[in-house]
């Protein structure tokens, strides 16, 4: 332990990843808490970190309030529509209703939009998004944080959480180790913002082998967002809420745009709709949320995955016709350069020009994230003025660890943020948490020695394992002692694919299987005391691979619980087939005891705030 260097960091706010809502975060920290010491960690670099490292193309989250195009009311509408009723309204309106000042902040910082000319209005892909040239997206951002910031630390990924030993169920602050000199970080903090993003790879994707971790989300997003808190005993909401995407084959290049803005549709390998052939039978599962416009993401999902199974693949998208337009093809491949530059790459490998030939779609493995079109995360409390009572306690975006705070994709309920409402999210959390230090709230924490040396001792011992058990290698890496973290981590997709509805099973689960899945996760969780390290890159893939296996425990809890196959086209719990409003219109949050590592799960009412409000103003 002597070989790594012990340093302590005190401060006020401490932010834990540096993504879009941690650099949102940091970033109105500083705002509101002009004198107050504020720390960003990052496993990465921030410049080029989390989901919107490579760049986006798009902001899919912008009202447009100032020219009437939307109302937060008619965000919160959609979220709930596509999330098949199962939303947090409070802190989708929260969010809605300050996004557009983020964006105009991102326009006044130089990210280059795209505007018309004429009225000065941003260009629209649909609805919701607008069209930037976003390759530098989150190099602007970044700069914002780190002008916000006391100090940004770059390659330090954050393991626990740190707790208070004066008062109960309130954080102290958080550790981790620094991946290239190997020093161990003591981070004692009034408040944290857990902003870590989400979970890629606790599903078996479907690029393995040659492809080996091509997927759809950032492969190096861990599930720290939901381990961290999940760790220390805070409720999460949602977790069953996987989801599913539909996407260009094998490059996984976004379809939004082709969708939206060049107006092209899919069809079966026969040509036909087949979303139509589908539509009775969906309706059988489903009811009456077929008939809502738009069509909810999974349930399109649905289609495809039926039509797949029935024998009608490959399911192609048509872009023959719009890209004889020569400013649709523009778009059509500009669309990959700011984000996706590896779509076109594999189209020219296997000779396809979207031109003269129709794609092959796909659907995704599994991933659990809390700011796309999906909403699993922690259960938190919502603002002031419009949470109802069991919704809130006190500080916006705290979790039900006081102090601890979260944003983006930490943040369960609240589908539909994307980049420029994790932002957003970020930037409350943060307000709150100013204030919460502001009321006192975080007077004489107590952090012991011991608590910070456990944890020291903890965080190496993977490089400890690997230390004595090497000498035992029978062959390869193949040792009797201790299991690498890509043997773990293939392991645990194994799991999570067969027995809780990955692509193995065409998403297919039920109680005997999720029951089996969870034997087998505790069963990895005990052989994960045994993972080896052989150097701090393998350390974090360690961690990393730990921080995966609890978030998918929790998934597989929640998955057990909701007894009803709420999203089909996510997933299908076979022995609960229908979507059942009368038993299980509600939310589901557990609380995972720190000291048993056992779940406990309840139901908890689902407000539809909206029209409910719009009901009482009208009588
Ligand atoms: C493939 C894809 C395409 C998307 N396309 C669009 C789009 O076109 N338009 C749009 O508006 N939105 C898009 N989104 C959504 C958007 O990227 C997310 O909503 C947003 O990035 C979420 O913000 P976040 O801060 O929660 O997570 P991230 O931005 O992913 O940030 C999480 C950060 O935490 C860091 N981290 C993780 N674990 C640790 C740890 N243990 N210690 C320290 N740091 C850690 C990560 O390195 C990362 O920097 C897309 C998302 C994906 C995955």
């Amino acid at each position: 332990m002597a070989k790594h260097k012990t340093l302590f960091e005190d401060c006020d706010v401490l932010v834990v990843g540096g993504g879009m809502a941690g650099t949102g975060a940091t970033f109105e920290a500083r705002h509101w808490g002009r004198d107050m010491k504020i720390i960003c960690v990052e496993k990465a670099n921030i410049d080029r970190s989390g989901a919107v490292a490579q760049g986006l193309y798009a902001i899919n989250c912008y009202m447009g309030m100032q020219w009437g195009e939307n109302q937060p009311e008619d965000h919160v509408r959609y979220a709930r529509n596509d999330l098949m009723g199962m939303v947090r309204e409070d802190l989708g309106y929260d969010m809605a209703r300050h996004v557009d000042s983020t964006v105009h902040m991102f326009d006044e910082w130089g990210l280059p939009m795209m505007k018309n000319e004429k009225t000065g209005r941003y260009l629209r892909e649909g609805k919701w998004q607008i069209m930037i040239h976003g390759e530098s997206y989150k190099p602007i951002v970044a700069e914002a944080a780190k002008k916000s910031a006391d100090k940004i630390y770059n390659r330090i990924m954050i393991t626990h959480l740190l707790m208070d030993e004066a008062q109960e169920n309130r954080v102290g602050g958080a550790v981790g180790f620094n991946m290239r000199t190997g020093d161990y970080h003591v981070f004692r903090a009034k408040t944290v913002i857990v902003a870590a993003g989400g979970a890629s790879h606790i599903f078996k994707p479907r690029a393995v082998g040659e492809g080996m971790g091509r997927t759809w989300y950032a492969p190096w997003s861990n599930g720290s967002a939901y381990a961290l808190p999940i760790a220390v005993g805070a409720k999460m909401t949602q977790m069953e809420n996987r989801i599913v995407l539909c996407r260009f084959k094998d490059g996984y290049g976004p379809v939004g745009a082709y969708f939206l803005h060049l107006k092209t549709y899919t069809q079966n390998a026969n040509g036909e709709n087949y979303e139509k052939k589908w539509y009775d039978q969906t309706k059988e599962l489903v009811g009456e949320y077929i008939d809502h416009h738009p069509t909810p993401t999974c349930l399109r999902n649905h289609a495809f995955i039926q039509e797949t199974i029935a024998g009608g693949g490959p399911i192609h998208m048509v872009t023959t016709e719009a890209f004889q337009d020569p400013h649709l093809e523009t778009v059509g491949w500009e669309n990959f350069l700011g984000m996706t530059v590896g779509q076109a790459v594999v189209w020219a490998s296997q000779n396809i020009d979207p031109k003269y030939t129709n794609p092959e779609l796909t659907t995704s493995e599994p991933y659990v994230m809390g700011s796309h079109a999906t909403c699993s995360g922690a259960w938190v409390s919502g603002p002031e003025d419009l949470s109802p009572p069991e919704y809130f306690w006190g500080y916006n975006r705290m979790l039900t660890i006081d102090g601890l705070f979260g944003a983006g994709d930490t943040v369960g309920g609240s589908a539909h943020k994307f980049s420029s409402g994790s932002f957003t999210e970020g930037r409350l959390a943060a307000k709150a948490a100013v204030k919460y230090i502001e009321d006192q709230k975080a007077e004489g924490i107590k952090v012991t020695d011991k608590q910070c040396e456990d944890f020291k001792v903890a965080i190496f011992k993977p490089l400890e394992t690997y230390q004595v058990a090497q000498n035992e290698i029978t062959g390869g890496t193949v040792s009797p002692s201790y299991i690498s973290p890509i043997q773990g981590l293939q392991r645990l997709q194994r799991i999570m694919d067969e027995y809780v509805g990955g692509i193995a099973t065409n998403y297919m689960t039920n109680g005997n299987m999720l029951k089996r899945g969870l034997e087998l996760l505790a069963w990895l969780e005990e052989d994960l005391e045994k993972v080896g390290a052989e150097d701090l890159h393998q350390l974090m893939r360690a961690w990393e691979l730990k921080h995966r296996a609890l978030t998918s425990q929790c998934v597989t809890e929640h998955t057990m619980f909701r007894e009803e196959t709420r999203w089909p086209g996510y997933y299908y719990r076979g022995d609960h087939m229908k979507l059942d409003d009368d038993n299980w219109h509600c939310l589901t949050v557990s609380r995972r005891d720190p000291k048993t590592g056992k779940f406990s799960l309840e139901k908890v009412p689902v407000y539809h705030i909206v029209d409910e409000n719009e009901k009482k103003k009208a009588s």
